[in-house]
Order: structure tokens, then sequence, then C-alpha cells
């Protein structure tokens, strides 16, 4: 899953106004931006096999580390360690809320992803398949991303013209960046360039999120 991950910092920070959206666009986000670094370093496997779902050639058959559930839950207690003693000087609520962040991730790459993602390593492997199906994957992330927005939308007041209508914007324009990516653009089977545009976008998109956020109390 891309852009659908953001679903839940929408609705994270609709329900706990003191976190910061961009941080958990950078949360939800933080177990990928990991993974091509990881598959870089030899820590994990990525392997492209044309035409292995109808999105992508994706054949993840090693990443344990980043796209365990148990991976995912050590990162997420590491975050709220890192939140609650050292960035909020223990807020319990802002600490809980980026640690649901970066496990959500593993949930929400389980209703994409064919079946890889372990529990700790090797079998049983989950993964619903909807990577199978180019338009259920689209419809999947633009129903989850839409859902938040409303919700974040209700729960967050403008203080400014540009706050009222920057977070729908930025919601269409991932819209739009996740249709080319899934039907205009080439596969990219190169890991240096996949790696370097995933950080870049994963990073730009935080960065979008932060000053959005500043728009709106
Ligand atoms: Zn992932």
């Amino acid at each position: 899953m891309f852009v659908g991950h953001y679903a839940a910092a929408f609705a994270l920070k609709g329900k706990e106004k003191g976190a910061s959206l961009g941080m958990l666009f950078i949360a939800t986000q933080f177990v990928d931006i990991l993974f091509f670094p990881f598959v870089l370093a030899g820590f994990e496997n990525l392997k492209f096999v044309k035409n292995f779902t109808a999105v992508n050639d994706f054949n993840m058959d090693y990443y344990p580390f980043t796209h365990s559930l148990m991976g995912a839950v050590f990162w997420s207690l590491l975050f709220y360690a890192l939140y609650y003693f050292i960035i909020t000087k223990k807020n319990k609520n802002i600490a809980i809320v980026m640690a649901i962040a970066i496990v959500s991730h593993w949930f929400t790459d389980l209703i994409v992803h064919t079946p890889d993602l372990p529990l700790i390593d090797g079998e049983p492997k989950f993964g619903l398949g909807i990577w199978n199906n180019k338009l259920a994957t689209y419809c999947t992330e633009a129903v989850l991303l839409l859902g938040s927005l409303f919700y974040y939308l209700k729960k967050t007041t403008a203080n400014s013209n540009i706050g009222k209508y920057a977070a729908s914007g930025f919601v269409a324009f991932l819209l739009a960046i996740n249709y080319l990516n899934l039907y205009v653009l080439p596969a990219n089977d190169d890991i240096t360039s996949l790696t370097i545009s995933a950080l870049f976008f994963y990073f730009l998109f935080a960065l979008i999120a932060y000053f959005i956020d500043k728009k709106r109390t």
C-alpha cells in the first residue's frame, strides 16, 4: 500500500490533536522508510518478478525486520518510548497515537499484499491480495484516505482560508500521484532508484502534511 497508509495518520490526528500530522505521516510509513534501505543493505529481500501482482513486480520473500507483525510492534514500542520519555516528556496520549501509527502500517499492508506478511519470520504469512486487482487497489486506498480526511476535517478547524481547503487539496494530490503510480508510470524495477524515489516522496508528503496541519487547530 502507498498513499492509503496516510489514512491512519489523518484519523489519529483527528483523535489526538497534540500529535504532529507531519510526524504521523513519517510514523505510518516508518517501516517502509526502513525497508528500502534494508533491501539495499542486504538485510531484507525484494525480488522483481514481472507482473507478480497487477500493480507491481514486488516479490518480498524475506522482510521480517520491517514487515513482520512482531517487527511492527517492536518499532512501535520504540516510538512509544521515544515520544513518552524524550520528545513529549510523559504525554501518554501522543505517545500512544504515534505507536498505533507505526503498527497501522502492517494492518493496512495486510489488505493489499499477497500473503507475504509474517507474524515473526517464515510461515504462516498473511495478505488479502487486493494487489491482484488494480482498480480495487486504487479504490481501497482512495476510500481509506477520503474517509479519514472527512474525520480529520470534522475534528479540526481551519484557522485561515488556506486551512479550509489545503487538506482536501493535498488528498486530491495524493490520489493523483497514486493514479500516476498505478496507471501511467512504467514499473520501476531498479532498487536504487526505487529507494531514492520512495524516500523522496515519503518525506515530501510528510513535509506538506506538516505545513497543512499548521493551518488547522
Ligand atoms: Zn509496507
